[in-house]
């Protein structure tokens, strides 16, 4: 079956009570154990659940992996990750990357003894110099957030191969239908369901989909079942219901990210694009080779510093300055001002994920927006 049609029915069959098309959604926390007795059932609701494993199955048909394991959250899916690794153990991982990341990283996963390096993973001569002997995983994070660097997902997966580590791939603002990085070589993906998934800024979630049934993933479903950071089975229902348009709603973003891109990148107050759909930007010919279409999210860098970048963001009239991403609306938000001090983010840059509003509409209002800021020259 073809990309589009797993996403409205792999996990998804007609109801065989009811013959219900859309998915019924289970609340039961506990199951009949005579429902259960070959122990291919389900037994208690957080360690499965009918509209959970519906959502496993979907993305992991989408993503093509062997399984894949839903949680609460996509930080929730990433401590996860990495609480299936060994206290000990060496973890490679971008220097840009969502900086939620970066802080699990820091107060809670060094203190529970795991290793991180951080390397710009644009430049491989660093990713492999920074491979040790006690090195497990290789994370990645393509394109990024908030810089949309692209990482060569073939490349970094080969240099982890070869080191005997695992490569993750943070895969949320490609989708699966843009990129889908178990093909090109790693062993793990990982999605904040909450972002292009979900679709609507309505429900949080995460998942990961393994390549493989490994004992690494065996740990993840452990922590799943036993941690228990699960989604709520309405929650795994709305997001599924957001899978079954995904295809439509990414490309669709797609076209509206590339001609807000272009029109910036003309701007005469716009400093700098971050779009790897301009021929121009550093990752677009690795984004060209490993990504269908180059997404919807992208950056850019206003002439000036803070305090412009602030009043274009607060004083656009469609576009609210919100936070998150993947979502129908257009949301543009000042990045170095919540990320705080270990930021990539330059003080004038403002992230831009475009959504499903006519191009026209979104391109009017940052034009609209910029004129304001500048008015009288600076
Ligand atoms: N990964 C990326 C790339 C993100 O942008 C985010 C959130 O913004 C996350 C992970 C974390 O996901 P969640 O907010 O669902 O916990």
């Amino acid at each position: 079956m073809k990309f589009e049609t797993r996403a409205i029915h792999a996990g998804q069959p007609v109801d065989e009570t009811t013959g219900a098309i859309a998915q019924p959604i289970h609340p039961s926390t506990t199951f009949s154990r005579a429902a259960n007795a070959d122990g291919e059932g389900f037994f208690y609701t957080r360690c499965g659940n009918p509209n959970r494993r519906a959502l496993e199955q979907c993305v992991t048909s989408l993503e093509g992996g062997k399984d894949g394991a839903a949680f609460g959250s996509g930080m929730a899916a990433i401590m996860t990750a990495l609480q299936a690794l060994d206290p000990g153990d060496h973890v490679i991982a971008p220097d840009d990357l969502y900086f939620g990341v970066r802080n699990l990283h820091r107060e809670l996963f060094t203190r529970w003894g795991l290793a991180v390096t951080t390397v710009d993973m644009t430049d491989l001569d660093a990713v492999a110099a920074a491979v040790r002997p006690d090195t497990k995983m290789i994370w990645t994070e393509t394109p990024s957030n908030p810089l949309v660097k692209v990482t060569d997902i073939a490349a970094v997966s080969d240099i982890a191969a070869r080191a005997g580590a695992l490569c993750a791939c943070d895969n949320t603002w490609a989708t699966p239908v843009l990129q889908r990085p178990l093909e090109l070589g790693c062993d793990l993906v990982m999605h904040s369901c909450t972002k292009y998934l979900g679709g609507h800024s309505d429900v949080l979630g995460g998942v990961l989909v393994s390549a493989t049934d490994s004992e690494y993933f065996q740990r993840i479903r452990a922590i799943q079942e036993e941690g228990g950071a699960v989604p709520s089975p309405f929650d795994c229902w709305l997001i599924l219901r957001g899978v079954q348009t995904l295809p439509l709603r990414v490309r669709a973003q797609c076209d509206n990210a590339a001609a807000v891109a272009a029109m910036l990148d003309d701007h005469p107050r716009v400093e700098r694009v971050f779009y790897p759909g301009l021929p121009s930007d550093p990752g677009h010919g690795i984004a060209a080779r490993q990504m269908d279409r180059f997404g919807a999210m992208l950056s850019f860098c206003v002439k000036g510093g803070e305090h412009e970048a602030m009043a274009l963001a607060n004083g656009l009239t469609l576009i609210p300055h919100a936070t998150s991403l993947g979502g129908t609306h257009t949301l543009i938000e000042h990045r170095a001002s919540v990320e705080g001090e270990a930021s990539m983010a330059p003080d004038n840059l403002l992230r831009l994920s475009v959504g499903l509003e006519h191009p026209d509409d979104i391109i009017a209002d940052l034009r609209q927006g910029l004129e304001r800021v500048y008015q009288g020259g600076s």
